[in-house]
């Protein structure tokens, strides 16, 4: 039994090796993303809640690593979060969203506005409104086409220097929308000192409309909280025509999810508008 032991122990730590060199590679491999320009956003639009219309898409970000396929956020997020490198990537995205409103009005095509995420670590880092602005200017951005999404948890931790933050970007005349509304750490004050335009009410809250009675309960109550205080409410995750039928119903401003598109390159977005825009 004790030779056992030992052997598992050696076969532990060679897993470990194994699963720490990995990492290692991950991080060794996005940190150079940038340069090798391997980041890119994906699209998905927002549509308005009772015409159907696009009004606006996030971008999302995805990393098409070398040797690997398209990579989600959910993989390499994190990882970034955990050292300097989200800032460069986090600049970058925002970035690379102002490039591609250039792009679209350079072309002569239709735009909407553009929706981007921010970490937390990139929020607190404390110049995140100069890296907006400087992403407008680079491109020459009319500020209202962009869009920031917080979440919940950048607010608590010192919500005197969050609040200064988001004033400063709103100054800028960009939209700020309170993202995964109702998973985090939901103070409802801060919802009226926060100078936020939005919120989105997260995928989990949506998936319950249709699935069990009462689904609708704690989506009817955000939609009603939102419009007593004056806030645009935008529904993630509509999967289905009955949830759909049921926030437009309830007079949910947007929604989003793979009932009206996944997020997709750019063209696939640009396509989609220039069709509605047809007679
Ligand atoms: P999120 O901001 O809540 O974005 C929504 C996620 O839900 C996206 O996953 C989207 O693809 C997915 N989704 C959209 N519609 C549906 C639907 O109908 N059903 C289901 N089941 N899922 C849907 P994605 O693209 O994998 O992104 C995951 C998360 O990664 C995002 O969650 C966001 O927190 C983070 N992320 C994405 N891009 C960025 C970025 O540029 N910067 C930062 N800091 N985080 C990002
Ligand atoms: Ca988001
Ligand atoms: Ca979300
Ligand atoms: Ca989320």
């Amino acid at each position: 039994a004790k030779e056992q032991g030992r052997n598992q122990f050696c076969f532990y730590t060679q897993d470990m090796t194994a699963e720490a060199r990995t990492k290692l590679d991950l991080e060794s491999a996005l940190s150079r993303a940038i340069e090798r320009d391997e980041l890119l956003l994906h699209y998905q639009p927002q549509v308005d809640g009772s015409s159907g219309t696009i009004t606006g898409a996030e971008a999302l970000l995805r990393w098409q690593r070398s040797g690997s396929g398209l990579v989600a956020p959910g993989q390499f997020i994190p990882l970034a979060e955990r050292s300097s490198l989200i800032l460069d990537i986090g600049a970058w995205v925002i970035d690379a969203a102002c490039r591609q409103l250039r792009a679209w009005m350079d072309d002569g095509l239709p735009i909407v506005r553009v929706a981007v995420n921010v970490a937390a670590r990139q929020f607190a880092a404390g110049d995140l409104d100069q890296v907006v602005a400087r992403a407008l200017q680079r491109h020459r951005i009319d500020p209202q086409w962009l869009e920031i999404e917080i979440t919940e948890g950048m607010l608590i931790v010192e919500p005197g220097a969050a609040i200064a933050m988001l004033k400063r970007i709103k100054a800028l005349g960009v939209k700020l929308s309170l993202d995964d509304f109702g998973t985090g750490y939901s103070s409802l004050a801060y919802l009226q000192q926060f100078p936020i335009d939005s919120l989105k009410i997260d995928q989990s809250f949506t998936r319950r409309i249709g699935e069990q009675p009462d689904g609708g309960a704690l989506v009817d109550a955000v939609i009603a909280l939102a419009h007593r205080l004056n806030l645009r409410v935008v529904a993630e995750g509509v999967e289905t025509a009955q949830q759909s039928d049921y926030l437009r119903e309830r007079g949910c401003d947007e929604m989003q999810g793979y009932h009206f598109g996944r997020p997709a390159p750019a063209e696939t977005l640009q396509q989609s508008l220039a069709a509605q825009g047809e007679p």
